[in-house]
């Protein structure tokens, strides 16, 4: 029998009650302060975010504080955590709420998602917590409670399946309290439903959990296969001149975009590091350069894309550097490299100048 919605209801509700934990955001109804955690905790751990947290509310306590703010200024902020399109969509959507919302944000799940970057996770965990709508969250740890739970054998990440637990979440969640039962089904999934070793003689469901009671705990959620992830190599100029570096900003679109770097691309197939790093100088800042010592080799891995940064000094020989594929280019002292924001990877030598 698959468990009722009532005990499930129940049992997830009393347990956060008494297990939460004391975290920030729980103490607030400030739906700026939980769209923010959201969207920090959306690919970060819990402990790894709180800092983050707390440093971004102290430099932007409100939506207008932060819509006034430059994006470099966010950005920076934003530095180290990685998936900084979150911080560009967090830093407009505040754009549009103090421009057209007179800095209050819309109280339910259906006008939070016409915000950049919101969406209908982030819409439903900010409209149940903050304004007490009866929308369901779907995230990953709730994805592994309800399919453990109701043993569904469909590989997550299918649109089927994908539609079926929503429903499902949506079915679950109470109309009093919503952002509570929802707080509670994800932080059962983060603390005691996990990955490889769920804790089920100390979970509050385990009385009606069908995996449980067929053993398929750890073939839950299905997963369809993996896609291998391709590897390119890469290299970097490390350009100097009168102890300042030559930086260049990425365009505000496309992957890490608005982030400072050091100039660099691919290496092409069949091509050493030598020339890549001469056709990209070429390319990139219209000089021809010569190649130096290798500064750094560095390992960096996207979700989609592993690389190795084989970094360079180049002095230039020919040429004013000139940006074509950055929007802007800098000579930076190392003394002022933290007054701007760059990629995780290019923090793997930027000590080494
Ligand atoms: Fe997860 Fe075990 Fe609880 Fe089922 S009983 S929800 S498998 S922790």
């Amino acid at each position: 029998m698959p468990p009722s919605v009532r005990e499930v209801r129940a049992a997830i509700m009393a347990w956060f009650r008494r297990e939460a934990r004391d975290l920030p955001w729980r103490t607030t109804r400030d739906p700026y302060r939980i769209w923010l955690s959201e969207v920090i905790l959306q690919q970060t751990r819990v402990d790894q975010g709180l800092p983050y947290y707390e440093r971004f509310l102290e430099a932007f306590p409100t939506v207008e504080d932060l819509a006034e703010a430059s994006e470099d200024e966010v950005l920076k902020r934003w530095e180290g955590l990685g998936y900084y399109t979150r911080a560009r969509n967090l830093h407009r959507a505040a754009r549009v709420v103090a421009a057209q919302h007179g800095g209050r944000l819309p109280q339910s799940a259906e006008l939070l998602q016409l915000l950049p970057g919101i969406g209908k996770y982030t819409a439903g965990a900010i409209a149940s917590i903050a304004f007490g709508e009866r929308a369901p969250v779907v995230d990953g740890n709730v994805k592994r409670v309800l399919t453990r739970l109701y043993d569904m054998d469909a590989p997550i990440g299918e649109t089927e399946t994908e539609r079926d637990l929503w429903r499902l979440a949506g079915a679950l969640v109470p109309s009093r309290h919503p952002g509570d039962f929802n707080q509670g089904i994800m932080e059962l999934g983060a603390r005691v439903c996990t990955p490889k070793t769920p804790d089920c003689a100390g979970c509050p469901v385990t009385s009606c959990c069908l995996s449980r009671a067929r053993g398929t705990q750890a073939e839950r959620p299905v997963r369809r296969p993996k896609r291998t992830v391709p590897h390119q190599e890469m290299v970097v100029a490390v350009i100097a001149r009168e102890g300042q570096y030559l930086i260049g900003r990425r365009p505000a679109r496309g992957l890490l975009g608005g982030l400072w770097e050091f100039p660099g691309g691919k290496v092409a197939p069949g091509e050493s590091h030598g020339q890549a790093l001469e056709r990209v100088c070429r390319e990139e800042l219209g000089i021809a350069v010569e190649v130096r010592g290798l500064v750094a080799s560095v390992r960096h891995a996207y979700t989609h894309l592993k690389v190795t940064l084989n970094v360079y000094r180049c002095d230039i020989i020919k040429g004013a550097p000139q940006p074509t594929t950055h929007s802007e280019l800098r000579w930076a002292a190392p003394a002022a490299f933290e007054d701007y924001a760059f990629p995780k990877a290019n923090h793997k030598f930027l000590n080494l100048l």
